[in-house]
């Protein structure tokens, strides 16, 4: 081989060796080619400096700064400062430590985020899961915790968040095994135990507990967790599926006939329910309660709305069967009186019979008489029992005039309690806190307004107010001044509208307002003049005014809207409201 000497031919046939050799291109494998290609030798290293070089070039290069410093390092050597390399050193060991902690931080932080986000097939449990088997794996090990965490966190944040998952379920679209599969790759032979379990907590938590009111079952679910826990041959893995396909056989079963009894029952409601006419003898009373049961069993069942309904019924139960003792009470009294009566109309009836007899007597002894003075005895004696007779009668008129007073007393008074007893029934239509109108309440006046408006071509604007911060007040005053504060709004609004204007509670802090014969601008205008009187009659919890603001939206009812389309366009009004600072008005014409 020729020599080179210019050191641009050197250097093009540097490269070129290095590339037909293979030779990685490190500045050290470079130098010693060149100089092999050069002739030349190289610049003797002392021993130090030559470790000091390779330390520099074994410090990690990931981020720009520690390039920056590691090139710092480089060239201290390079020009032999070692007063300067040791404060590169000293500045690139700290940095590192420095990142390191960063990093730590981060990593948790983002752990926690995604632990608390919600993945579209993505439950805790399986996170749980994951995690569990990552601390098992690299949990000795800092640097390898730090790396498989930061890709597991990676694998969930990948995820589709979703909005309403549920633990267990799982969108069939989404790609649900994704961190099994990260786990699978670590460690594919664990996954069978750990589905295995999963199975088993299934059997034993999910499935079972849901069988508390068929014991046999359950106790089957737990048989079968057990078993599938303990099941490790092919054989006994077989016997297993065999029973579990039975087990869901009756699981079947037992949902139909669930089904079946839900089903029959809601029949026999709704039979009750609408011959109630026919099994009761005066159905006014019950009007209101009637009302609850036929939503209920018009609608997909709901707990929440079964609860309230039960809670709305002994509240008018406790009230009416009150009504009902009185009522009872003012109709014995009647019947005392009437019995006392015709006690009295009996003696009187005797007392009549003897009169009768006893003038038939003085009759017979006057054609007997003989003289004038048998006569004059005998006169005496019918004048005698003519005028007792007539004493009788006038007492027996004053008792009847004064019963027939005390029977029109007790009848007023049944009225009275009859009255009231069916606006008990009404009570189901109002909210208990505040005595506005409840949702049902709402419904009925809903349907009337509009019917008015129909029926005389007039305009009927629907207001939607919700309290701003009330979550706040709540949380600083606590609930009970945020149940008086409802309270407060409710009766500043009702001082504050017109008596034909309907408030209505449509929800905790949110209020439905109907204003009928009202156009648009006048409805604006209620509104803004009911924040004003908020804004004067202070609210007082312990003589301090705490200030109750509330956003609201408006629109005008069109022929074609229902109550929720109505109740939506104002509660989308309500909504820009609240976007663009709170306390404020905002209409949607239609
Ligand atoms: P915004 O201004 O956006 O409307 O905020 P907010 O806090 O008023 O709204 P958010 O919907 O977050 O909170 C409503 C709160 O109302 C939450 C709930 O605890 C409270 N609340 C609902 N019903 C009642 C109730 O009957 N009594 C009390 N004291 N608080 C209630
Ligand atoms: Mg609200
Ligand atoms: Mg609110």
């Amino acid at each position: 081989m020729t020599t080179l000497t210019n050191p641009f031919e050197i250097a093009r046939e540097t490269l070129r060796l290095l590339a037909t050799r293979r030779i990685p291109p490190t500045p050290d494998n470079y130098l010693t080619l060149y100089h092999e290609i050069s002739g030349t030798q190289p610049a003797a290293e002392s021993f130090p400096e030559k470790q000091l070089r390779s330390l520099a070039g074994a410090l990690p290069k990931s981020s720009p700064d520690q390039l920056r410093l590691a090139r710092q390092l480089d060239e201290a050597v390079k020009s032999a400062n070692w007063d300067e390399y040791t404060n590169h050193l000293a500045h690139f060991v700290s940095a590192l430590a420095e990142s390191q902690k960063l990093a730590w931080s981060e990593l948790i932080t983002q752990l926690i985020r995604q632990w608390d986000a919600k993945h579209v097939g993505f439950t805790a449990a399986r996170k749980r899961e994951s995690l569990d088997h990552l601390l098992a794996g690299a949990g000795a090990n800092p640097e390898t915790l730090f790396n498989r965490l930061q890709s597991l966190i990676r694998s969930w944040s990948q995820v589709k968040e979703s909005d309403a998952p549920t633990e267990g379920e799982a969108a069939p679209d989404e790609p649900i095994d994704q961190p099994v599969a990260i786990a699978a790759q670590q460690h594919a032979e664990d996954l069978l135990p750990e589905l295995r379990e999963l199975f088993a907590y299934t059997l034993e938590t999910a499935i079972a507990t849901q069988l508390i009111e068929s014991p046999q079952l359950s106790s089957d679910a737990k048989q079968l967790a057990v078993d599938i826990r303990g099941a490790r041959k092919p054989e006994q893995m077989q016997d297993f599926l065999a029973r579990l396909k039975r087990f869901a056989f009756k699981l079947e079963l037992l949902a139909e006939d669930q089904s079946e009894l839900r089903h029959s029952l809601l029949n026999l409601l709704r039979l009750l329910v609408e011959n109630i006419t026919e099994l009761v003898v005066d159905d006014r009373w019950l009007y209101g309660q009637i009302d609850i049961v036929r939503a209920i069993i018009d609608k997909p069942l709901s707990q929440r709305t079964i609860d309230d309904a039960e809670r709305r019924l002994r509240e008018v139960l406790f009230k009416q069967s009150q009504l009902k003792a009185s009522l009872f009470e003012a109709r014995e009294a009647i019947k005392q009186i009437l019995a006392g009566f015709v006690d009295h109309l009996a003696d009187f009836a005797d007392a009549t019979s003897d009169y009768h007899d006893r003038i038939e007597g003085c009759a017979e002894k006057i054609s007997a008489a003989n003289d004038i003075s048998e006569l004059g005895n005998v006169l005496n004696e019918v004048m005698h029992e003519t005028r007792s007779i007539q004493i009788n009668a006038q007492r027996s008129r004053d008792e009847l005039r004064s019963t027939q007073e005390k029977v029109k007393k007790s009848e007023a008074r049944i009225h009275e309690l009859e009255t009231e007893l069916e606006a008990t029934s009404d009570l189901v239509r109002h909210d208990q806190l505040t005595g506005v109108l409840n949702r049902r309440g709402l419904e009925d006046m809903f349907n009337k307004e509009v019917a008015r408006a129909q029926r005389h071509d007039s305009l009927l604007c629907v207001g939607l107010l919700d309290i701003d911060n009330f979550k706040k007040l709540n949380d600083s005053l606590g609930h009970d001044v945020g149940d008086q504060a409802l309270i407060h709004l409710a009766n500043v609004c009702r001082a504050a509208l017109r008596p034909q204007d309907t408030i209505a509670r449509f929800g905790g802090e949110e209020f439905v307002i109907l204003l009928p014969d009202t156009p648009i601008e006048d409805g604006i205008v209620a509104l803004t003049r009911l924040q004003r009187e908020l804004t004067k009659e202070f609210f007082l919890n312990d003589n301090e005014k705490v200030l109750i603001t509330f956003s609201a939206g408006i629109t005008q009812m069109q022929p074609d809207d229902t109550q929720a389309t109505v109740i939506k366009r104002a509660d989308e009004a309500m909504y820009k409201a609240k976007q663009s600072g709170k306390n404020r008005v905002v209409c949607s014409p239609h």
